[in-house]
């Protein structure tokens, strides 16, 4: 089959092209993201291939399904840049990489947790300017510390697991929660017991109408103050002005991010000699207990690996006209 894979990089060129050695399908590399004005370029194409920041919404669809596409691959987990119901109606079939080492994703939390908790952040900078003074790095043990997993799916339960590993007292909060989670030796949360004592707050849901800024104003107020945020999942789930809000009064403790709403604009590109406009992510980024990766925690080996097997297998099926085993329906 033709695939088009948009916001390629050359990571996604090596994995891809490793993976598809034996398929033997048509991959055409597209450095641009996929959005309206460059959806022309699918035309033809059986298969789109496309990352978190593609903007498959009704209008791309429509013009996906016109130019004879007949199936979307997601090279992630998260699904929200898809709208599922137009691909439906237009009879797009949506597929998505549903695991992939969750340990990359966890893993990378817990590195962030211990970089703003740590200060590792601040020291590497000293230490380099040979200033080996320790004011303003003191952090926390997170021995005996409350940490609070929002979303105790594969991500969140790995990451409850290291906690745990930690000495932590681990609570969770779940639409839908799982026997897998109090096997670790977590529980799920009392009404308001996250605010109350959560002194670690982590984010593994994902960002769904529902979840939309479950971290705002009014979350952040009744949290304990000081609390540590980490926010590994989407950037939808966390309103950054109200959270901008809670770190200049100090009611926030320290931030951590790997994601960020306003991400598409500025992740995943070289930026470092433009001048960046968005003046909500320049506040946070002067901020001495906030960090930011550009939505890297996936960004191992491993989960490349898998995803571009698991993406290439996905379209395999789909040619061979066989069940789609990572198919994603409208709800
Ligand atoms: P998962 O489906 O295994 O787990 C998600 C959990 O969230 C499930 O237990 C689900 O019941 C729960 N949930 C759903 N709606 C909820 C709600 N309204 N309130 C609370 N919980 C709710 O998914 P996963 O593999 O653990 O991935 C979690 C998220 O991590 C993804 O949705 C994606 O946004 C994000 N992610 C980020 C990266 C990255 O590189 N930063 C990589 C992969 C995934």
């Amino acid at each position: 089959m033709k695939i088009a894979v948009f916001s390629a990089k050359r990571y996604d060129r090596d994995f891809l092209t490793a993976a598809n050695a034996s398929a033997g399908h048509q991959l055409c590399f597209f450095d641009t993201p996929l959005d309206r004005d460059s959806v022309a370029l699918a035309a033809g194409y059986e298969a789109v291939c496309i990352f978190v920041n593609d903007r498959a919404d009704a209008e791309v669809l429509t013009a996906l399904a016109a130019g004879g596409t007949k199936l979307v691959a997601l090279r992630c987990t998260g699904f929200n840049n898809v709208d599922m119901n137009a691909a439906a109606d237009l009879g797009l079939k949506v597929v998505r990489v549903v695991t992939y080492s969750p340990y990359s994703v966890a893993e990378h939390a817990v590195a962030l947790l211990q970089a703003i908790n740590r200060k590792i952040h601040r020291a590497y900078n000293r230490t380099r300017d040979s200033n080996f003074a320790l004011d303003g790095l003191m952090g926390i043990d997170l021995h005996g510390k409350t940490v609070a997993v929002i979303g105790t799916g594969k991500i969140g339960c790995v990451f409850a697991k290291i906690m745990l590993g930690f000495g932590c007292d681990v609570i969770g909060y779940d639409k839908y929660p799982s026997q897998a989670f109090l096997d670790l030796g977590a529980r799920y949360a009392e009404p308001g017991e996250i605010g109350a004592k959560a002194d670690i707050i982590s984010l593994h849901c994902p960002l769904t109408p529902e979840t939309h800024h479950i971290i705002n104003a009014d979350t952040l107020a009744r949290a304990k103050r000081g609390a540590l945020l980490i926010n590994t999942s989407r950037g939808g789930l966390v309103d950054t002005e109200a959270v901008i809000e809670a770190l200049k009064s100090g009611q926030l403790g320290g931030l951590a991010l790997d994601v960020y709403e306003q991400e598409a604009d500025l992740f995943f590109r070289d930026l470092s000699s433009t001048i960046i406009t968005d003046d909500v992510f320049q506040r946070l980024l002067s901020f001495p207990n906030v960090i930011v990766t550009g939505h890297q925690a996936f960004f191992t080996e491993e989960a490349i690996s898998t995803i571009c097997e698991t993406t290439i297998n996905s379209v395999t099926q789909f040619a061979n006209g066989q069940p789609l085993s990572d198919e994603i329906k409208a709800a």
